[in-house]
């Protein structure tokens, strides 16, 4: 999966190193866009949309040789456009998103004569949160399986949460926040390592004094004379900014809390309980420092949402690099 940017990962970098590797069958993505992307910047493995196609981007499809996953009758007839009518074919077996349901079978059967259909799949809800819910929607996937009649070179339907559960008439399987390195939920049984820290470098650091307002509208006032770090990340480059006055940022192995509003280029951070602390200095707002570690999760819980939403909203502005 390496849709929305490979998650902020940036897509390019992540499927070149992916694309190496001979158990990656196909890169995901949700947009037709995604995919053009990918193909002119040298990745040649199949590419997926699994966003749903509209009449106008088919051309794009036979343009990039990216494969949509059709999920809609309406999606069925645009896919009669495309030169190799190669296909996977999408059932909702119980997320209300997109796919066809089991009752449609009959209906698509005879349709599916005009296609390859390279794959069958369907998407899981729940598979985080509820065992039953998810073992009747792997249950239903392989009565429609049964029904449709098909040898898809691909049967998928286990996320991040879902290879937990056993599907064996699966054999792909279609896995995002876990290979970033982040647990899709509390006691998941695979040790992950963190593909990402997000890093950023002292700008200014300065004394204030007892009484002075820090940042916009002076939500931190100083109780005492400190030491302040000026960090030039801010919520333009995806922090949140619910972090405000409740967060902090790792210098030196050390907690460096934020103090006021988080503003959209820079956050200001207390370095006076740190030691030998000067402009250039690393900062880690996602990632390891000394014995101290920050995860997108942590994060996530702090503001109320998931690792996936803090970890793709990292923005285009902060430079994605290998080894730096
Ligand atoms: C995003 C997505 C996945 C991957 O989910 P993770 O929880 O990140 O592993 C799998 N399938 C579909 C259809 C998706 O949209």
């Amino acid at each position: 999966m390496v849709k929305a940017d490979a998650y902020g990962h940036n897509a390019v970098l992540v499927s070149k190193y992916l694309q190496e590797l001979d158990f990656i069958e196909s890169f995901c993505v949700a947009t037709p866009l995604e995919g053009k992307e990918l193909r002119e910047n040298g990745i040649f493995k199949n590419i997926l949309i699994l966003g749903g196609v509209l009449k106008e981007e088919i051309e794009i499809l036979n343009q990039y040789n990216l494969i949509p996953v059709i999920s809609d009758f309406n999606q069925l007839e645009i896919a009669r456009k495309l030169k190799n009518r190669k296909i996977h074919l999408k059932f909702d077996t119980g997320m209300r998103r997109l796919g066809f349901y089991l009752e449609n079978v009959d209906k698509i059967k005879p349709l599916l004569k005009e296609f390859e259909i390279e794959g069958v799949l369907t998407h899981l809800s729940s598979a985080d949160t509820d065992r039953e819910y998810t073992i009747n929607q792997i249950k239903e996937f392989k009565e429609i399986l049964n029904l449709l009649d098909v040898k898809p070179k691909y049967i998928h339907a286990q996320n991040s949460a879902g290879v937990v559960y056993e599907c064996d008439f699966c054999n792909v399987i279609r896995v995002g926040l876990a290979m970033y390195g982040e647990k899709p939920f509390e006691d998941y049984p695979i040790e992950l390592k963190q593909v990402m820290s997000v890093k950023s470098k002292i700008i200014s650091i300065k004394d204030v004094k007892t009484g002075d307002r820090v940042s916009y509208n002076g939500s931190f006032v100083a109780k005492k004379p400190m030491k302040v770090a000026i960090v030039p990340f801010g919520y333009a480059d995806g922090l949140p900014r619910s972090l405000s006055n409740r967060w902090f940022f790792l210098v030196n192995g050390k907690e460096a809390p934020i103090l006021g509003k988080i503003t959209m280029d820079m956050t200001i951070v207390d370095v006076s309980e740190i030691e030998n602390v000067n402009i250039g200095d690393e900062v880690v707002i996602i990632g390891e420092s000394g014995d101290k570690r920050i995860t997108f999760g942590d994060i996530a819980n702090i503001v109320g949402t998931i690792s996936y939403e803090i970890m793709c909203g990292i923005s285009k502005r902060v430079v994605r690099c290998e080894k730096c």
